[in-house]
C-alpha cells in the first residue's frame, strides 16, 4: 500500500522511474486491471466533494426565518394567548403547509439540476493491462498510466512519463492563464506548483502536444482539489431573471406591507379589535408579496434544465437556460453539427485524371494520393480493425487502408509530425523510407498547392508553375461546389532534413462527402420562423461552405471568407454580416471578432464551438454551445449548454425550451399577482367601508397557499405554446411584467375584488358567516377560473387545446372541490367559521366566473384575428 502514503508532493523532485517504482506502476502497459480496482476500493474513486450539498435543515431552515413567516407566527402565538386557540392552530398549520411546499419545491429543483451533473462526467483515456481505453474520470486510481493530448482536460496529478510539445494553461490552479512547457524529468527540491515542470495537475488543459502521465494523486489529494469543475454541475447562481424578478418581489413586498399598515391603522381608527386587524394585516402582507414566486421560477428553470437534457442538451450554468430564449443570432459549425460528420472519401483528382470510389481500382496517382493520406494521418486503428479519430482523418484512413498497400499493422516509422490546426490548416509528418526519410502532407489546396515546386504524373514529377497552381486551385474549387471537402496531398522524398514543408510535389486532390443532418433543415426551417438569424462558420473553403449550406436548407445570401473579415472595419463587417450567412476559411479568432462585432449591435448569440482555440468564443458567446462528442474538454469547460449529440437542431430544441420557460414564468408571476391584487383590493375596500370583515386571515392564507402553490406549479409546467416559434425573440432584460401585462393584472384583480365584494353583500341578509363564506368561495373559485386566461398572453383557449396542460383542469377542479367541500361540510365549516351562501351569490360568482373565462378568450381572438389581417 505504499501508494497510499506517498506524499504526492515529492514525486515532483523524483525521476520518473523512480515514481513509477513508488507507485508499483508500469510505465508502457499501466497497472494490471485487478491493481487498478483493487487500488479504487481502497483509496476512493477520483472525486472531491465539494460541491455545496444541498442541506435539507439549511433548506428549511431558510424558509423558517422568513420575515412574514416569523410575523404570522407571532401573532398566531399572540392569538393563542389571548384564547383564541383555534384559530392560532388553523393558521399555524396553514403557515407550514406553506412552508412545506416551499421546502419540496425547492429540494425537487435541487435534485433535478443534480442527476444533470451526474450526466457531465468527463473521460480520460488510461491505459491498463496494456490496453488503451476510455473510463470515467472519476475511476482513476494513483499508478494508472493516463494519456492527455491537446483539448483534454488533466483528470488528476500526474508525473509526466513522455511528452511531446505539452503547453498547459494552468489557470485553474495558478490563475496564470499564459501556457506553460511541460516535460518529463525531475524538478527541483521544493520547487512551487507553477515550478513543477515535470508534473502535469489536475484541472490544467492541455493547449497543444500530447503526455502519457503516472497518476500519482486523485481526487483530494490533488493540488486542485476541487473536482466540481472537473466533474461538472450545474451553475446555481441566481439567473438575471431570477434577480428581476427578487427585485420585483421585494418592492411588492415593501408596497403589500404599507398597504396592509394602512389598512390596519383604518380598521383600527373606524373601531375594529386590535387584535383582529393586526392578523388581518399580517395575513394581507403575506397573501400580497408572491412570496411563492422564487421558489416557483427556481423550480421551472430547473425542471426545464431536465427536459433538455433528455433533449440532449445539457445546460452547465442556468442562466443560459434563461438566455436560450431571448438568443437571436445562432453561429454554427458545420461538420457534425449541420452535417452528419460520417466523412467518406469519393473521388480523387489528379494528373492521370479523375478515379471515383466504387470505380475499381486506383490507377497509379489516386493510388499514391490515397497512401499519403493514410499516412499522414492521426486516425486510430484499434485492435478490432475499426479506425476511431477526427471525421476527415478517419474518412481518410479507412479509404488508404481499403484501396492502397497501406499496412495498418505495421505504418512506416514517423519521425516527425507538424500537426493539423484551424490556423494553419493542414498537417505533415516525416516518416522513414528505406533508408531515407520522406515528407507526406496533407491540408487545405489554398494552403497546399503555394508549397509545391513539382507535380506528381505518370512518368515522374514535373515542375510546376503558377499557371499549373491555378489550374489545380479552380478545379478544387469546382470539386468544393458540388458539396466536397477537398484536400490537396502532397509528398516530398529523400527529406532527411528537418520536416520543412516547401518545395513539396504535388500528388493531387481528394474529395469527401459529408452529408447534411436529417433534422437540420427542419430545425432551420423553425430557427428562421422564430426570427433567428443562423449563420454558419467553417474553416472549408467558400464553394464547399455554400453548397453544404444550399444542401442543409440556408436560403441563399452571401458568403464572406475569413480573408475579406480580416479586411473589413467594424461598420464594414456590420454590413457585410446583415447579408451573409456563411463564413468560410475562419479561425477561431474570427469567430471571436464575429461574436464582439453581433453582441455590440446588440445581438443575443449562441456560438458553437469543439477545439481548444474556440473556448475564448465560447466564453465571449451569450449562450456558448460545445458539441458533447466531437468537443474537447476545454470547450465544454467554456460552454453554458454542451450537446450530446452534436446536432443543430438540439440548439433549436434547446430555444424552445428557454421560450417556454421564460412564458411560463411570466404568466405565473402575472396570474399571481392578479389574484393577490383581487384580495388585496377586496380586503381594502371592505375595511374602508363599515361592514365586518370580509376575509378572515385564516381564509386569506388558504387562498394563497392554493394559489402561491399548485396552481402556479402546474401553470409553469405548460407545454410550449404553438405560436412560440413563430414570434420574434423577446428582448433581453424586458420587464417580466410589461405594460400590457400591468394593464392585465389591473383589470382582472379589480373585477375579482368586485365580484367578491358583490357575492359578500348578497349574503349579508344571511348571516355574516355566510357572507364570508360568499367573499371566499368568490375568490378561490374566480382563481381557479381565471388562471385559464394565464396560459398564453396571446392565444386563445381553443387553438392552445387542453393537452398543453392537462393537469391545469384538474388542478382549479380540485381547488373548487376542495372549496365546496369547506363551505359545505359541517366539520370542515366550523373549522373555517362559514355558513353556506345565498343563492343570490352563487349567481353573482357563477356569473363572473362565466365572465372572466369568456371575455378575455374574445378579446385574445379578436388581437388574433386582426393580427393576421
Ligand atoms: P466545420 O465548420 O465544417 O466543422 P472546421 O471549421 O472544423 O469546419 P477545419 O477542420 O478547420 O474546419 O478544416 C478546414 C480545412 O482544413 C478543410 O477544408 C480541409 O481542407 C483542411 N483539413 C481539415 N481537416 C484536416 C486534416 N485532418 N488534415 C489536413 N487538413 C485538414
Amino acid at each position: 500500500m505504499t501508494w497510499l502514503q506517498t506524499d504526492p508532493s515529492h514525486c515532483s523532485s523524483e525521476s520518473p522511474d523512480q515514481v513509477v517504482r513508488r507507485f508499483g506502476g508500469d510505465a508502457s502497459d499501466g497497472l494490471e486491471e485487478a491493481e487498478a480496482r483493487k487500488r479504487l476500493a481502497e483509496g476512493g474513486g477520483n472525486v472531491i466533494d465539494v460541491q455545496e450539498r444541498f442541506s435539507p435543515l439549511r433548506a428549511l431552515l431558510h424558509q423558517l426565518i422568513d420575515p412574514l413567516v416569523i410575523l404570522l407566527a407571532v401573532a398566531s402565538g399572540l392569538a393563542a394567548l389571548l384564547g383564541e386557540v383555534l384559530d392560532a392552530v388553523m393558521i399555524s398549520i396553514v403557515v407550514a403547509l406553506n412552508v412545506g411546499l416551499s421546502f419540496f419545491q425547492e429540494w425537487r429543483a435541487e435534485r433535478a439540476l443534480a442527476a444533470i451533473a451526474g450526466l457531465m462526467t468527463p473521460h480520460s483515456t488510461v491505459i491498463r493491462s496494456g490496453r488503451r481505453q476510455q473510463i470515467s474520470a472519476l475511476e482513476l486510481a494513483p499508478g494508472d498510466l493516463v494519456e492527455i493530448r491537446r483539448g483534454d482536460r488533466t483528470p488528476a496529478d500526474l508525473k509526466l512519463i513522455t511528452a511531446e510539445a505539452l503547453l498547459m494553461d494552468e489557470s485553474p490552479l495558478t490563475g496564470e492563464s499564459r501556457g506553460v512547457r511541460k516535460a518529463p524529468g525531475a524538478d527541483p527540491e521544493g520547487a512551487p506548483v507553477h515550478d513543477r515542470a515535470s508534473m502535469a495537475f489536475a484541472g490544467a488543459l492541455v493547449l497543444d502536444g500530447h503526455a502519457t502521465g503516472l497518476v500519482v494523486a486523485t481526487g483530494v489529494r490533488t493540488e486542485f482539489g476541487r473536482i466540481a469543475a472537473l466533474a461538472g454541475s450545474v451553475q446555481r447562481l441566481a439567473t438575471p431573471l431570477q434577480r428581476r424578478l427578487g427585485r420585483l418581489s421585494a418592492k411588492l413586498g415593501g408596497l403589500a406591507i404599507l398597504a396592509a399598515l394602512g389598512i390596519m391603522l383604518i380598521g383600527v381608527a373606524t373601531g375594529r379589535p386590535l387584535l383582529e386587524m393586526v392578523f388581518t394585516g399580517v395575513s394581507l402582507a403575506v397573501a400580497a408579496v408572491p412570496e411563492g414566486l422564487p421558489a416557483v421560477v427556481a423550480l421551472t428553470l430547473a425542471l426545464g434544465v431536465r427536459a433538455m437534457a433528455r433533449r440532449n442538451a445539457l445546460v452547465r450554468r442556468l442562466r443560459a437556460a434563461e438566455t436560450l430564449g431571448s438568443a437571436t443570432v445562432i453561429c454554427t459549425d458545420k461538420t457534425g453539427t449541420l452535417t452528419t460528420g460520417e466523412m467518406t472519401v469519393v473521388e480523387t483528382l489528379t494528373a492521370q485524371g479523375r478515379w471515383e470510389v466504387g470505380g475499381g481500382e486506383p490507377d497509379t496517382l489516386a493510388h499514391a494520393t490515397l497512401y499519403s493520406a493514410g499516412v499522414c494521418n492521426n486516425a486510430e486503428l484499434c485492435p478490432d480493425g475499426a479506425v476511431k479519430g477526427e471525421p476527415t482523418e478517419r474518412a481518410l484512413m479507412l479509404a488508404a487502408l481499403e484501396h492502397t498497400t497501406l499496412d495498418g499493422g505495421a505504418p512506416p516509422d514517423r519521425l516527425a509530425e507538424q500537426p493539423f490546426s484551424a490556423e494553419r490548416k493542414r498537417m505533415s509528418v516525416q516518416v522513414r523510407d528505406g533508408d531515407a526519410a520522406m515528407i507526406h502532407l496533407k491540408g487545405a489546396p489554398d494552403f497546399v498547392l503555394p508549397l509545391c515546386a513539382h507535380l506528381a504524373t505518370q512518368t515522374g514529377a514535373v515542375k510546376m508553375d503558377e499557371a499549373a497552381r491555378r489550374d489545380w486551385t479552380e478545379q478544387a474549387e469546382a470539386m468544393g461546389r458540388r458539396g466536397l471537402r477537398v484536400l490537396a496531398i502532397a509528398r516530398k522524398a529523400h527529406s532527411d532534413a528537418d520536416l520543412i514543408e516547401h518545395d513539396l510535389t504535388f500528388q493531387g486532390l481528394v474529395g469527401l462527402m459529408d452529408p447534411p443532418r436529417p433534422r437540420a433543415g427542419a430545425a432551420l426551417d423553425a430557427a428562421r420562423s422564430a426570427g433567428l438569424q443562423v449563420i454558419m462558420i467553417t474553416g472549408d473553403a467558400a464553394g464547399t461552405a455554400e453548397a453544404i449550406a444550399q444542401a442543409v436548407g440556408f436560403a441563399p445570401g452571401r458568403v464572406l471568407s475569413g480573408a475579406e473579415i480580416d479586411a473589413l472595419d467594424e461598420d464594414g463587417l456590420g454590413q457585410a454580416l446583415k447579408t451573409a450567412n456563411v463564413l468560410s476559411r475562419t479561425t477561431p479568432e474570427h469567430k471571436l471578432r464575429v461574436v464582439r462585432h453581433l453582441q455590440t449591435a446588440g445581438e443575443v448569440v449562441a456560438m458553437t464551438g469543439d477545439g481548444v482555440n474556440d473556448a475564448p468564443a465560447l466564453k465571449q458567446a451569450d449562450i456558448g454551445v460545445a458539441m458533447g462528442i466531437r468537443g474537447s474538454d476545454a470547450a465544454k469547460a467554456a460552454a453554458d449548454l454542451v450537446l450530446l449529440d452534436d446536432d443543430f437542431s438540439t440548439i433549436v430544441d434547446a430555444v424552445r425550451e428557454g421560450r417556454r420557460q421564460e412564458a411560463a414564468i411570466r404568466n405565473f408571476t402575472c396570474f399571481l399577482l392578479a389574484t393577490n391584487l383581487g384580495e388585496v383590493l377586496a380586503v381594502g375596500l371592505n375595511i374602508a367601508s363599515s361592514a365586518p370583515l370580509i376575509l378572515t386571515p385564516l381564509q386569506i392564507l388558504w387562498v394563497n397557499l392554493l394559489t402561491d402553490g399548485p396552481i402556479a406549479l402546474v401553470l409553469g409546467a405548460e407545454r410550449a405554446a404553438p405560436d412560440l416559434m413563430s414570434r420574434p425573440p423577446r428582448r433581453p432584460g424586458a420587464p417580466v411584467v410589461d405594460r400590457t401585462a400591468l394593464g392585465v393584472i389591473a383589470a382582472f384583480g379589480a373585477a375579482s375584488a368586485a365580484a367578491a365584494l358583490a357575492a359578500f353583500q348578497a349574503s349579508m341578509v344571511l348571516s355574516s358567516e355566510a357572507a364570508n363564506a360568499a367573499a371566499f368561495s368568490a375568490v378561490v373559485i374566480l382563481s381557479a377560473c381565471i388562471v385559464f386566461s394565464f396560459r398564453s398572453q396571446t392565444l386563445p383557449l381553443a387553438r392552445l387545446g387542453w393537452r398543453g396542460n392537462v393537469w391545469l383542469p384538474v388542478a382549479a377542479l380540485a381547488a373548487v372541490a376542495t372549496q365546496l367541500a369547506l363551505v359545505f361540510a359541517p366539520p370542515l365549516q366550523a373549522l373555517m367559521d362559514l355558513a353556506p351562501p345565498s343563492a343570490l351569490s352563487w349567481q353573482i360568482i357563477a356569473g363572473s366566473a362565466i365572465a372572466l373565462l369568456i371575455i378575455p378568450e374574445a378579446i385574445k381572438y379578436l388581437l388574433q384575428a386582426r393580427r393576421r389581417r
